[in-house]
């Protein structure tokens, strides 16, 4: 394996090889997609995963604890119910993530009537999504949706900001179907608050999530808003690029004291960041990135990576099941990731004066929002929460709440 990302020049540390244990499993399940976002950081292809390589992974990495299953559009793949199946079998929480295209699927069947111009455009939406069916994908009505997800545990909506912004980025309507879907899932038994923040809570939920960069940075307040109103967690994440510019420490501070801020003690408002600095900002100093460490992810033509992000075309090869016969060699994968943590997961340099480098490690690898992490000025949350109001009690009494969420979902 080579360093594909520049960071090897970082400081390389040793690691623990005993600290390895994957209990986190990332699904693309597919590479191709309804919709043709403008940030989508993955190929459209035509390749689907081959469950049995997901059989081998549950078999043999018996510690897994929650997947994620992602894609391409999940809904539109054929083997979408078989490798939830398998997950479940193994008692693993499930995570989904969609862009919530089958609102559309419902709109169809319930515009059949209405007047010729509309009749004339779910015509059109219709023979736009059978173009976008690929060869083996079965067709599917709206009254499938609730049986493709009924033993999905967590459903992760998508949202890049307000109507204007999240359509200019993904697609026109994309918006309303959004919120359409959100009302369709709470409807059957997503997200029931309060039960869904409590400890412990093994029922279905349901969270926002958004990308944010520069572009839709200044939508946050907006989205917050929306979560609220829909009474949903919201998770933000910073957008992958090579060629944005990470937000500027004062940018960071200022976005983590909002969330911190905007969420509540009783879990009824809460929102994260989704980045390990978030956390160690926040005062959880054992926070780091759990690619490679506790995390594993298998794409559809078979490679493997560290995490959902560590993507091609710039990417970290750690196994490939296909051209291994659909087996997996323990050895040969861990081997590869003692490799990776020790030589390409390294610290940078303006983080070593960070007391916590040695855990965080320069916290996400696959954005560079760590170049500006305010830790680094050792500025963190403890500087500000008085002047806005969040006592240390409170400040970890949502620190825990948020913890409820991510215990058996996905969010980075
Ligand atoms: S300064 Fe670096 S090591 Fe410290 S918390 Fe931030 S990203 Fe992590
Ligand atoms: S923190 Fe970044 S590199 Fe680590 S698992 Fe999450 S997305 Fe991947």
């Amino acid at each position: 394996m080579v360093d594909t990302h520049g960071k090897g020049a970082g400081i390389k540390m040793e690691y623990d090889p005993y600290e390895i244990d994957i209990t986190d499993l990332v699904l693309y399940l597919n590479d191709y997609c309804n919709m043709n976002c403008r940030h989508c950081y993955y190929r459209q292809g035509n390749h689907t995963i081959d469950t049995r390589w997901i059989q081998e992974a549950v078999d043999n990495l018996p510690n897994i604890k929650k997947a994620v299953i992602v894609g391409g559009e999940p809904t539109i793949c054929p083997v979408l119910e078989e490798a939830v199946d398998i997950l479940k079998s193994k008692n693993i929480a499930v995570t989904m993530s969609t862009n919530c295209k089958w609102m559309t699927w419902g709109k169809q069947e319930k515009n059949t009537g209405g007047t010729n111009n509309e009749q004339e455009y779910w015509q059109t939406k219709k023979r736009e999504e059978e173009d976008h069916m690929k060869q083996g994908e079965r067709k599917r009505s709206y009254t499938d949706v609730l049986d493709m997800i009924k033993n999905i545990d967590v459903i992760q909506i998508s949202l890049e900001g307000p109507p204007q912004i999240n359509d200019s980025i993904r697609e026109e309507g994309s918006y309303m179907n959004s919120m359409d879907a959100i009302d369709f899932l709470k409807q059957n038994g997503y997200e029931k608050y309060p039960e869904s923040t409590r400890k412990g809570y093994t029922g279905k939920r349901m969270f926002i999530r958004m990308t944010y960069s520069e572009f839709n940075l200044r939508a946050i307040p907006r989205m917050l808003r929306l979560a609220w109103i829909k009474h949903l967690p919201i998770v933000f994440f910073p957008l992958k690029s090579d060629t944005q510019p990470p937000l500027t420490s004062t940018q960071q501070v200022q976005l983590y004291n909002l969330l911190m801020k905007y969420s509540t003690d009783d879990g009824r408002r809460l929102a994260m960041s989704a980045v390990p600095q978030y956390w160690t900002y926040m005062g959880d100093t054992e926070s780091y990135c759990p690619a490679g460490k506790h995390r594993i992810n298998i794409l559809p033509d078979g490679w493997v990576t560290p995490c959902e992000m560590n993507m091609p075309p710039i990417f970290d090869k750690l196994y490939n099941m296909e051209k291994n016969n659909g087996e997996l060699d323990i050895d040969k994968l861990y081997r590869n990731i003692d490799y990776f943590l020790r030589n390409i997961k390294t610290v940078d340099d303006g983080c070593i004066n960070c007391p916590h480098h040695r855990i965080c490690r320069s916290g996400c690898l696959m954005t560079n929002e760590y170049l500006k992490c305010p830790l680094r000025e050792q500025i963190d949350f403890s500087y500000f929460g008085d002047r806005i109001g969040v006592s240390t009690g409170q400040r970890m009494k949502r620190v825990g709440q948020l913890n409820t969420i991510i215990e058996r979902a996905f969010v980075c």
